[in-house]
């Protein structure tokens, strides 16, 4: 299989992701997607999505997780809404993320993706231990259907979610790395944790950002790839040393503007084909 195949972020219904006929004239190879609402995750939406990828010649890489009621407004919300973290609707999300995964799988995809949230420090704490249980139950059920379960990075430092890992103990449980999270979220720097966390990178998101003048307090600032401080020409190059070699997903959200989510992803596709050529 080809180097690094490029990708975008796509959405089946209204989401946040480009939609499928503009990865496709990007040529794009490669796609993740944000999971569709319940309503649409059906055979018969997985059979139709799948034979439109197959007539674009595009390949599902992962599909995301995310669910009702998360907010990225700022950190706090973050923190209070995200993921599996939050516990009145922790075993709600758990049970949702399962149904992802068998959507997934008619989807014939081998990855589902989270932002778990913002685990606590403290592994002793009563929320730390419950997340690490139903983490598992997921990783279970999603090794059931032949997956892994990647989490999206940048809500916690590389140790904490190393530790992380380790005490949800399931084979099938690896890091979608995003670089710009660890900017955003002021989690640390971003080639450092890449480093640390390399053994358990499944997938990657190709994502810029400067960093906050109070880093974890407010967000930094998401900027067009290149322009931001992830220094894109340092993350291929520990993305190789890494020995990580599959899709490069850009993730550029700005719906509300769709032409200029297409031009910036266009020219963020044209740096990485020329940092891809230059490592060659
Ligand atoms: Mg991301």
């Amino acid at each position: 299989m080809e180097k690094w195949p490029l990708g975008v972020f796509a959405s089946l219904d209204a989401g946040f992701g480009v939609h499928l006929e503009v990865a496709h004239e990007l040529g794009v190879p490669t796609i993740q997607l944000h999971a569709p609402k319940r309503a649409s995750r059906t055979p018969e939406v997985a059979k139709k999505f799948l034979d439109r990828l197959e007539s674009l010649g595009i390949r599902l890489t992962v599909v995301f997780g995310g669910f009702e009621g998360e907010s990225y407004a700022d950190i706090p919300t973050t923190r209070r809404t995200v993921g599996l973290v939050p516990c009145e609707t922790r075993a709600a999300r758990a049970t949702e993320m399962k149904e992802i995964s068998d959507f997934a799988r008619l989807l014939n995809v081998d990855a589902i993706g989270l932002h778990v949230g913002f685990v606590p420090h403290d592994p002793t704490h009563e929320t730390y231990i419950d997340v690490v249980r139903v983490t598992q139950a997921v990783c279970d059920h999603a090794s059931r259907n032949r997956q892994s379960v990647n989490l999206e990075t940048g809500q916690e430092s590389a140790d904490t979610l190393l530790r992380f890992i380790d005490d949800v103990g399931r084979d099938n449980l690896g890091v979608n790395f995003d670089p710009a999270n660890m900017i955003l979220y002021g989690s640390g720097e971003p080639l450092l944790a890449l480093e640390k966390v390399g053994a358990f990178v499944r997938s990657v998101h190709c994502k810029d950002a400067l960093w906050s003048n109070q880093p974890g307090e407010t967000w930094g600032t998401e900027v067009p790839l290149g322009e931001g401080a992830v220094g894109m020409e340092a993350y291929l190059r520990t993305l190789d040393k890494i020995g990580y070699h599959g899709p490069l997903t850009i993730e550029r959200e700005i719906p509300q503007d769709p032409a200029r989510q297409k031009a910036e992803i266009g020219r963020a596709l044209n740096l990485l084909r020329e940092i891809k050529a230059e490592l060659a």
